[in-house]
């Protein structure tokens, strides 16, 4: 799955007047059009009001070249438009918001007194053509004076959007050259974040009328205002020419994002397919330049792009390569971390923290992580935070001996099978694209005879164990429960049945008011055989209040586990990572492991799942994205040498990493690639591509990849039958 990307942004037209005369221009006014500060004030309440995380300032040119502007600037107290600019930008600063600018062609030193309040910045190039008829008139806009600002912003590294427009009297080739001017500036200074491909459409004119009005009420009532003519000077532009522009972006800027604007062409789906990456700011209030074109919705995007495999996620104004001290001044840099800290990305070492991370603990932690040492929490954060190269091969190398040591060179699996019998879920849990609202289109909930179909199936496909996990149904009771595993175990007597995480247990015992104990030996009388260690994500109740604060606390699920092996069921232990947590949160999670199984001795294995946020809320609109493999196959070691002799099996996750990464993880302490699935939901429709089942010959086929014999086990770990290392041909 792709990510397809757009900022939530509200926009503030501060002033209209400007000094040019495009003749495409529907937004400027050579009239005093300035927002007084009241007006201002209360543009970025209601901005506030509705979520939005960027401001977006649009204006004329140089406003102040109108006299009747220059004297109510000075009346509001600023020597100058970019002052009052300024101003506003921090304003939105205060209420939390990221200002991105666009004011035109300003000089070097205006672009810096506008660096210190936003976040970033935006000039399109529009065409390299100095001769366009559209533009006559308009002196700023020929390209070397565009290219000289353009290229100003990046000596001051100021993350920076720019673009072309389509349609306006250019030629194709000119097009590309523009592309091509834009990539040699970036070249320099590497500070284009995105690049715009508009294409031109014909406004009617608004005398007299306030486009800002009419954006808002076209954005609100969803409707399209009429098509006006195509000026002589313009030009109809294809889809074909659009589809070409954005294979050139893609050529001559591969680190640039590519951006389309969704309201002004059907387009927008066929470019993403192209390769486009963003959808642009998506205005609560509308497009004020072209305000008769409401934005879609995000909803409509959202469906619209996911039958293709893409995910609409939001982003910051700010791209995520430029969230340091580098590219922003630090009050900027402040709101994202107070606001929007979700969206700075990993830089590879894990979350910036405020707690020290200790590198020198490293090698003497890893040593005695070798042997099985328990490792202080100190210790296993500088190994979760860890990233010299030669630090984590070392690591590497001592997860696998101990894996060696302790499950030896096999490689086991499981025939097993899923069945999430519904989706309905009342928990809501930020991470989780598989719950379901009951009224949601997309909610179901299998009925008996299905239920019994995919029972048979698992039968069929010679399966040993049924997996069973479900929503947090509000009408489901333990006798629901119990009735599932009745019913299975009806169909199939001969299989192990795995089924109920800690957080379906505990809504069992919330709706039968019995104890946990008490409702795993109701289970286990109606077939219960095991017990997945799930919801645990990340036991530390800090993490789990910010992305699942209405799931079960830790200690709840510490009770209920016990619970379960109290009442002899073994059960697995899980943990979620990649997503907010930080180095220090995974060593408490697994102190909270290692001192349960210190005792009971109940789990059986201990799978790391790695977040999948495409079409989660915590992916869609905090700016998180997949871990990459190198960083958790890292993980995958330290959870290797983090449980010591405490779990001697530590499974690979092939739904979320992809089968090559679970292979490559048998190198980084792992000894069991799970399970066969069959039908895998939960992280299918979180977005992840990996597929919904495997069969067994795919997953020895794997461990002989790796030189590694390979056996099916049960769900307990006793062996089914071997598959040893074929020998060379
Ligand atoms: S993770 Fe489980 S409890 Fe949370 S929303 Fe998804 S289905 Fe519901």
């Amino acid at each position: 799955m792709r990510r397809v990307t757009f900022s939530r942004n509200f926009t503030l037209s501060l002033s209209r007047t400007c000094r040019c005369y495009c003749k495409y221009c529907a937004f400027a006014t050579h009239r005093a059009h300035l927002y007084a500060p009241d007006e201002v004030e209360s543009v970025l309440d209601d901005a506030a009001r509705r979520n939005a995380k960027e401001l977006l300032v649009l204006t004329g040119e140089q406003p102040e070249v109108n006299s009747e502007v220059a004297a109510r600037l000075r009346s509001y107290g600023h020597e100058d438009f970019t002052a009052y600019a300024v101003w506003a930008c921090e304003r939105a600063l205060e209420r939390g918001m990221l200002p991105h600018t666009n004011l035109g062609v300003l000089s070097k030193e205006d672009l810096a007194r506008l660096r210190e309040v936003t976040a970033s910045q935006g000039l399109m190039l529009e065409s390299v053509n100095p001769d366009l008829e559209a533009h006559r008139g308009s002196p700023t806009k020929h390209p070397a004076r565009r290219l000289e600002a353009i290229r100003a912003a990046g000596e001051l590294r100021i993350p920076f959007t720019s673009g072309i427009l389509v349609g306006i009297g250019e030629t194709p080739q000119e097009r590309v050259q523009a592309l091509e001017a834009l990539a040699a500036v970036h070249a320099e200074h590497g500070h284009l974040q995105e690049v715009i491909l508009q294409n031109f459409v014909p406004h009617p004119r608004y005398y007299g009328a306030e486009p800002a009005a009419i954006a808002d009420d076209a954005q609100r009532s969803e409707s399209h205002g009429r098509p006006a003519e195509m000026p002589a000077w313009g030009s109809d532009v294809t889809l074909d020419e659009m589809r070409l522009l954005v294979r050139e972006s893609r050529r001559l800027m591969p680190d640039v994002g590519v951006q389309i604007p969704p309201n002004l062409s059907d387009w927008w789906l066929a470019l993403v397919e192209e390769g486009a990456t963003d959808l642009g700011g998506l205005s609560a209030n509308g497009d004020h330049i072209s305000p008769e074109h409401p934005f879609p919705s995000p909803h409509r995007m959202r469906k619209a792009l996911q039958a293709g495999g893409h995910a609409l996620t939001e982003r910051l104004c700010v791209y995520p390569q430029y969230m340091d001290r580098d590219w922003l001044e630090q009050g900027v840099l402040d709101v994202i971390k107070a606001s929007y800290w979700s969206f700075i990305p990993r830089r590879g070492s894990g979350r910036p923290t405020q707690r020290a991370i200790r590198r020198e603990l490293v090698p003497a932690a890893i040593d005695r992580a070798r042997h099985g040492a328990q490792l202080e929490a100190e210790e296993l954060t500088a190994l979760f935070a860890e990233s010299r190269p030669e630090a984590i091969e070392d690591m590497r190398q001592a997860a696998d001996e101990l894996r060696a040591e302790l499950a030896g060179d096999t490689v086991t699996y499981v025939v097993n099978r899923n069945i999430n019998v519904s989706n309905v879920c009342v928990v809501g849990c930020a991470f989780c694209g598989f719950g379901q609202g009951r009224r949601s289109p997309d909610a179901y909930e299998h009925d008996r005879e299905e239920f019994v179909r995919r029972v048979e199936e698992a039968v069929a496909f010679g399966a040993t164990e049924l997996c069973m996990q479900s929503g947090i149904h509000p009408d489901w009771g333990l006798a629901d429960y119990e009735g599932w595993l009745r019913l299975a175990r009806e169909v199939a007597p001969q299989l192990h049945l795995h089924a109920y995480s800690a957080m379906e247990v505990d809504h069992m015992c919330e709706t039968s008011g019995l104890s946990p104990l008490e409702v795993f030996h109701r289970l286990r009388a109606a077939g219960l055989g095991s017990t997945p260690g799930t919801a645990a994500e990340v036991l530390h109740d800090g993490v789990r209040q910010r992305i699942s604060p209405n799931k079960l606390p830790v200690a709840r699920w510490v009770e209920i586990i016990e619970a379960s092996h109290a009442a002899g069921l073994r059960s697995t232990v899980t943990v979620m990572f990649g997503h907010i947590e930080e180095p220090w949160e995974l060593a408490e999670h697994m102190r909270v492991v290692r001192e349960l199984q210190a005792r009971t001795g109940g789990f059986t294995e201990f799978v790391p799942l790695s977040f999948v946020p495409y079409l989660t809320l915590l992916g869609r609109t905090h700016g998180i994205e997949e871990i990459p493999r190198e960083e958790n196959l890292k993980h995958t070691a330290a959870f290797r040498l983090a449980l010591g002799r405490s779990v001697p099996n530590l499974q690979a996750s092939w739904v979320k990493m992809g089968l090559g990464a679970a292979t490559e993880a048998l190198r980084w302490g792992v000894n069991d690639l799970g399970g066969t699935l069959m039908e895998e939901s939960i992280s299918r429709l979180a977005g992840s591509g990996h597929g919904v089942m495997l069969t067994a010959d795919e997953l020895i086929g794997a461990a002989h990849a790796a030189g590694r014999p390979a056996a099916e086990r049960t769900t307990l770990y006793d062996i089914r039958r071997r598959h040893p290392v074929p020998l060379a041909a």
